[in-house]
């Protein structure tokens, strides 16, 4: 494992013990593009869990109850973009649904494959042989899935020994952090009951929970031709709530973060909330100065808006003070190519092709050249 990097860390980005619920936004904002038909006119009211947009077999839903108020710009990743407005009526009516198999074993393969391309969860791979469930969050100083695990872990455990029994799988292996240490024995604590899953502790170093890296790192070479389901722990947690309710996927925990954040904490939050309504409401900021960084500190990227939605590719914000940090020429030490998870080189291209856009250049660079971009 030697082309890892172990990250210092520093206390003040660390998230408190204590997890946040802000299941009750104002609005939610849904993005709209151009192809999607949509299903709600202005002013109708709508339930939670009706359907709003639609494409093809693709299908977005809504979080909250209330009232369809048009269309507006908000920033979604990192580009203006038009989305549905729905004002909330704090009524939480939610559209029937039924259907629902009181065991997950119940399931057939076809049935959780129909369900889950429903509430557009898609497995790669659904003949592989060998189930892979990623526990390690992304990206440094992210708890997102630490807590999930900590919150349920029989229903995760459960849900990851019906899949591999569906799926009729040969092997399944669950990673967890080594440190990531009341986990770690929660989870030995409760295994024993499903033998089928292998426990497998990787050491804190980055980027190890990048998808390409743990399979090379647990699959490779011994097993790679048998194929490989994968699926993170917050897929797991979602599959369990959409077997279990069959109801979509309609919240997320997300970490927010930063040295201008009084108490760092993960939130669970509506998919369609904005940052700015999260952040009003639930944290105090040292300054009105600051930088947003999107999805992490090393691979992230940066927004100039609170307007921003937080859709289900969001794992983490970070409102840090403004890095007046300038380029400097480069010194050729090599750090850049040698540190590279995949073996790649920044500054010449090679292998740039491999690039899994982790950050690791950026972050080693003594001259503080923006690799990154480069790969882009
Ligand atoms: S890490 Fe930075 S200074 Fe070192 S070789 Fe790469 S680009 Fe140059
Ligand atoms: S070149 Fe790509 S994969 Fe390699 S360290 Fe930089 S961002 Fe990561």
């Amino acid at each position: 494992m030697s082309d890892f990097i172990k990250i210092k860390k520093q206390k003040q980005f660390e998230v408190s013990k204590n997890v946040y619920n802000y299941l009750s936004p104002d609005y939610v904002y849904i993005p709209y593009e151009k192809g999607y038909k949509i299903n709600v006119t202005d002013k109708e009211k709508v339930l939670k869990d009706s359907l709003v947009l639609t494409k093809e077999n693709f299908y977005i839903y809504s979080p909250i109850s209330g009232t369809v108020l048009g269309l507006t710009e908000m920033v979604v990743q990192d580009k203006k973009t038009s989305v549905i407005v729905i004002e909330n009526d704090f009524k939480e009516q939610v559209k029937k649904i039924k259907g629902v198999k009181k065991y997950l074993s119940d399931y057939s393969k076809t049935d959780v494959k129909d369900i889950l391309n429903l509430y557009n969860l898609n497995l790669t791979n659904d003949n592989g042989k060998i189930l892979l469930i990623n526990g390690i969050d992304y990206e440094v100083y992210e708890k997102n899935r630490s807590t999930i695990i900590k919150k349920y872990p029989s229903e995760i455990l459960e849900t990851i020994d019906a899949l591999y029994t569906i799926f009729n799988c040969e092997k399944c292996y669950f990673a967890l952090k080594n440190n990531d240490s009341e986990n770690v024995e929660n989870l030995i604590h409760h295994v024993g009951t499903y033998p089928n899953i292998d426990l497998k502790m990787m050491p804190d170093l980055y980027p190890i929970s990048y998808p390409k890296i743990l399979k090379r790192e647990l699959i490779m070479p011994h097993n790679e031709g048998l194929g490989t389901i994968y699926l993170t722990v917050e897929d797991i947690y979602n599959i369990y709530n959409i077997l279990k309710r069959n109801r979509p996927v309609t919240e997320k925990y997300i970490t927010i973060s930063g040295n201008m954040i009084e108490t760092p904490k993960v939130i669970n939050v509506k998919i369609g909330s904005s940052l700015n309504e999260i952040i009003t409401n639930n944290y105090k900021l040292k300054a009105g100065d600051y930088q947003i960084i999107i999805n992490g500190l090393l691979s992230g990227y940066e927004t100039n808006s609170l307007n921003f939605v937080i859709t289900k590719d969001i794992n983490s914000v970070f409102l840090n003070k403004v890095n007046d940090k300038k380029a400097k020429e480069c010194i050729n030490c090599g750090l850049c190519h040698t540190k590279c998870p995949v073996g790649a080189d920044p500054r010449t291209g090679y292998k740039m092709d491999q690039c899994i856009n982790c950050g690791t250049c950026r972050y080693i660079c003594p001259a503080y050249i923006n690799l990154k971009e480069r790969g882009k």
